[in-house]
């Protein structure tokens, strides 16, 4: 566990972007490691967990339900509307809101489940379809429709930077996704951006969850063990 490491890293940069790292919350991307290795993590005071696929993060929120405090499940991978049915069950966050009908399959499970579920609209800053997120005249409306639902809350935004880009350029068009959520509903102010590579760009572009693995963890596993 690097986790002294990587909250050294947070400190410095938010001390060069002067911002006060008590507004950043670090997420543990936990996929493909064990669920022990979330135990760790809570043992170190980190609660904020993410994961990547379904089947993964529902296996590993089973297994970790009685840590107290409750870890808050953060789900930032790509998301098929049939897996919402599962994912509501679990998910305090999810970052991948990246289109209308997601946010309406997302809005009904949740209020089905007496579920409230906080969701992030996903821009892409590439506009490439393949790598996920809207494009960013799209988010208004994936932002109002998930405002529309009641068994959801529109948090914020979220992005990934797109590989072969330098990602303070990359991130340059993240402040103007996060105004077009905040036009929606001005208290959806979370920003959530910035991996192991990426973080410090993302923090001077005014990040507020983190979303790092590798960094913390190492190299992941090509299998869960
Ligand atoms: C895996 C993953 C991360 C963490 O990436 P690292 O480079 O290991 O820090 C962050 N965000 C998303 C969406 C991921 O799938």
């Amino acid at each position: 566990m690097r986790l002294a490491a990587v909250r050294g890293r947070i400190q410095s940069a938010c001390r060069e972007a002067g911002r006060d790292p008590g507004e950043i919350t670090l997420v543990a991307v936990t996929k493909r490691f064990p669920a022990s290795d979330v135990r760790a993590l809570h043992d170190l005071g980190v609660t904020d967990i993410g994961e990547n696929t379904d089947q993964e993060a529902a296996a590993k929120a089973a297994r970790c339900a009685g840590l107290d405090p409750p870890v808050t499940w953060h789900f930032v991978g790509r998301l098929q509307t049939n897996k919402c049915v599962s994912v509501v069950t679990y998910a305090d966050v999810v970052h991948s809101v990246d289109r209308v009908r997601l946010a309406r399959a997302l809005g009904s499970r949740a209020r089905r489940a007496d579920r409230k579920v906080t969701c992030f609209v996903q821009v892409s800053l590439d506009e490439d379809p393949d790598r996920g997120g809207a494009p960013l005249a799209e988010v208004p409306a994936v932002a109002e429709a998930v405002a529309a639902e009641e068994g959801l809350v529109l948090g914020g935004v979220m992005a990934v930077a797109p590989l072969g880009v330098p990602a303070a350029e990359a991130f340059e068009r993240l402040p103007r996704a996060a105004e077009a959520v905040r036009g929606v509903a001005p208290r959806a102010l979370a920003i959530s951006a910035g991996m192991s590579h990426d973080l410090e760009e993302a923090i001077a572009v005014g990040a507020t969850h983190l979303r790092v693995g590798t960094a913390l963890l190492g190299g992941r596993p090509a299998f869960v063990r």
